[in-house]
């Protein structure tokens, strides 16, 4: 058994825990990375304003400047002029910041599950099969537990060769409702994302109160695929799939020390997107607050208050969500559509939103604390 001390030991080397790492290493700080290699095929999207820079280049799979949502009676299209739709192979991202921290001599790699870990005194003790460390920052990425009235967004993604699609997408269908919703309580709708010419993820995706099997999210992404094919199905078609469960709403930290990541609540109440409040939250990542900002929600208190009506309205009745993305994505441009999901927004662009929406399921959530 190792025994030793780190002064920051960081747990979970998924994005958060590796981009943490990366911080505090560019810091000058010691860290020691704890967890297995996180080798999950992972394709991360999220809009950028033009003006701020791409920090992961290196891992940009595409960039596009329209977006679209098919509701069964109409196609609604977005034109980004500030904000780019953008999506990053995480895997290679993932590999990279391995590659990166591993070259770096304050950083020390410890390629196991943790078992426990638990404050002792000040200071923290984590325990592996092979090691047990005592830290004095101890961040945990470890998957959180959903809170009560948090909905869940699932979803299993396939990527297909694009030439087995009819229509030839240039842009990514960020939901398309085209299939019969299938599950109760549940909002399904499928994400198309043409990431190369010859490459199209296609993704069967719930806003529910509860999870389902996987493989029915699966049938779902087949289904599209068949409708918009006019081939039969074969699975020699799927090159590779990808699939998550992300919360929608509070988390509760199972572990001892800071929780990050989704753990911290990085993932957007009202969408799952998770990457940009991690970047927010490492961005603010300071020794002096005693690194408060990693373990903070990363969002405005304006849209977290949005967020918390939208989804009462969601938890309550989750396909009124067809009416609602039907109203908004219509009643919004695309920049200011992007402006709402990254948190960029005014309390005029949020009066904007209000009034596109349906009144009476809202008017009730305001008022009354549902559940
Ligand atoms: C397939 C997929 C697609 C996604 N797409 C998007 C997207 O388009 N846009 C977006 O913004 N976000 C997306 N996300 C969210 C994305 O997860 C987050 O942006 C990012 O991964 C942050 O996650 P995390 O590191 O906090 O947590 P996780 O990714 O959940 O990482 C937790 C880590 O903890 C490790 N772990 C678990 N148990 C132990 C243990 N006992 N000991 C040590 N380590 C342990 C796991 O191996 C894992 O590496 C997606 C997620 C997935 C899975």
């Amino acid at each position: 058994m190792n025994t030793f001390h780190s002064k920051n030991v960081v747990v979970g080397a998924g994005i958060s825990g590796l981009m943490l790492c990366e911080s505090l290493v560019n810091r000058g700080e010691e860290v020691t990375l704890i967890g297995p290699v996180d080798n999950r095929v992972q394709t991360i999207c999220t809009w950028r304003h033009k003006d701020k820079p791409t920090q992961y280049a290196d891992h940009l799979i595409n960039s596009w400047d329209q977006w679209e949502f098919s509701f069964s009676n109409h196609v609604q299209k977005h034109h980004g002029n500030e904000f780019l739709y953008e999506a990053l192979n995480g895997q290679s991202l993932k590999k990279a910041l391995e590659l990166r921290l591993s070259e770096s001599k304050n950083f020390t790699r410890v390629v196991e599950p943790v078992d426990r870990s638990k404050a002792i005194n000040s200071c923290f003790e984590v325990t592996t099969k092979n090691s047990t460390l005592t830290a004095t920052n101890l961040f945990d990425s470890r998957p959180p537990q959903f809170g009560s009235n948090t909905l869940v967004q699932q979803f299993f993604g396939i990527v297909v060769p694009t030439r087995h699609i009819k229509e030839k997408l240039t842009y990514p269908k960020l939901m398309d409702f085209t299939l019969p919703q299938r599950f109760d309580d549940a909002l399904a709708f499928t994400y198309i994302l043409p990431l190369t010419a010859e490459t199209t993820l296609i993704e069967a995706t719930i806003f529910a109160r509860t999870t389902v099997p996987y493989g029915a999210l699966r049938n779902m992404a087949i289904e599209w695929l068949v409708n918009n094919s006019g081939e039969d199905f074969d699975e020699d078609m799927v090159l590779y799939d990808e699939s998550g469960c992300l919360p929608m709403g509070n988390v509760v930290p199972l572990f001892a020390g800071n929780p990050i990541g989704l753990a911290s609540g990085s993932a957007r109440p009202c969408s799952g997107y998770a990457l940009s409040g991690l970047q927010r939250q490492l961005s603010e990542l300071t020794q002096e607050n005693g690194y408060s900002s990693v373990t903070c929600s990363p969002y405005s208190k304006l849209s977290a208050w949005m967020d918390r009506i939208f989804l009462r309205v969601l938890k309550r009745e989750p396909q009124l969500g067809l009416t609602i993305f039907a109203a908004m994505t219509s009643g919004l441009s695309g920049d200011r559509f992007a402006g709402f999901m990254t948190d960029n927004f005014s309390t005029v662009d949020a009066l904007r939103l209000i009034t596109t929406l349906p009144k009476y399921p809202f008017i009730r959530a305001v008022l009354k604390n549902d559940h």
